[in-house]
């Protein structure tokens, strides 16, 4: 391949200047130093050369060459001016721009609820624990006194993962294993997730949050059992809320009651959030019958005790007013974002 001639040269010279108008600087000064460069610039090399032609060639070449090299400076220039125009726009800064609120995290209404209540029962001694939410039938149901052919077995229809192996349709399998573990006095909450194959709806979920609790010594009675929960509720809710027990039935406890307190919204006087009636339940509970005591070992002549278990999705319901349960599964920012403190 032949050397290219000067003409040729000179052409490629201006091809390659076609960049210079989208160059960064550092790209700026390359191409400067490569094509103007005072020692080995192309174009520099060329009109070093052009003393040398014959007449009538360093007549043409060099008006071209002289033509290129005053394009190319201004062509330079204005690149120039351009990256420092950018640059100086860059750190220009608006203070009277309202300023952008920056993320803050925040638990779930859900978590935060659970933490205020178990940290409420640590205040009068009961210690947060938590178990397996994969059970057995034994545990989920036998040890609390329900057989299964007991028509309490079928209300807690669940998900079973193998022969026997079950999700918990309740927390309350950690009263038997806390027994079992620990010898009296005890004083246990158990948060935790339980299961049961409910329909997703506004007051339903296969899947929830419950709190599990158990005290049991010598000498408790139904008026302890009844202390804490008004010490609780009140702490919960507030100083004035009253509390109601009515009596119910589960098969773990005798006597068992259900826990009403006051409706928040009404205070008491009746709305359609508590049916008219005032109050509304938030857990199911009672003294621990004597054959859940025997079946962990425990001489129920001796001890006595009271547990009861309650839904922290139901209670932020009720404290915040969520009308829809699912709500509170959704993870929507725009809803989670209200319980930001
Ligand atoms: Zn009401």
């Amino acid at each position: 391949m032949s050397k290219p001639s000067l003409h040729d040269r000179l052409e490629g010279i201006a091809s390659a200047a076609a960049v210079i108008a989208t160059a960064d600087a550092n790209r700026l000064n390359q191409l400067r130093l490569e094509l103007l460069g005072r020692k080995a610039g192309h174009l520099t090399e060329i009109l070093r050369m052009l003393p040398d032609l014959a007449p009538d060639e360093r007549r043409a070449l060099g008006a071209r060459a002289n033509q290129l090299k005053q394009q190319l400076e201004t062509a330079f220039d204005r690149r120039e001016r351009e990256l420092k125009e950018l640059m100086t726009r860059s750190v220009q800064v608006d203070v009277t721009m309202p300023g952008r609120a920056s993320w803050r995290g925040a638990q779930h209404p859900v978590t935060q609820v659970v933490d205020e209540i178990c940290d409420i029962f640590r205040e009068i001694g009961f210690t947060r624990i938590v178990g397996p939410e994969v059970e057995t039938e034994e545990y989920n149901f036998t040890k609390l006194n329900i057989p299964l052919d007991h028509p309490a077995a079928d209300a807690h229809d669940t998900f079973y993962v193998g022969s026997g192996i079950l999700l918990r349709t309740h927390t309350s399998p950690m009263q038997a294993r806390t027994l079992e573990r620990y010898a009296p006095p005890v004083r246990v909450v158990v948060p935790g997730q339980a299961y049961r194959r409910d329909p997703f709806d506004p007051s339903h979920a296969p899947a929830f949050e419950q709190i599990e609790g158990l005290a049991v010594d010598e000498g408790i009675s139904f008026a302890d059992f009844k202390a804490a929960i008004d010490f609780f509720v009140k702490r919960f809710f507030s100083r004035d809320t009253t509390v109601r027990f009515r009596p119910s039935f589960f098969p773990f406890v005798e006597p068992g009651a259900e826990v009403d307190v006051q409706c928040q919204v009404c205070r008491g006087s009746g709305c359609s959030t508590c049916k008219r009636t005032g109050y509304l339940e938030i857990m199911g509970a009672g003294m621990v019958h004597p054959a859940v005591l025997e079946g962990c070992g425990l001489d129920a002549e001796r001890y006595t005790g009271y547990a009861f278990g309650m839904g922290p999705h139901r209670i932020a319901m009720l404290r915040y007013a969520i009308p829809d349960i699912r709500l509170l599964f959704e993870s929507d920012m725009r809803f989670l974002g209200q319980f930001v403190e």
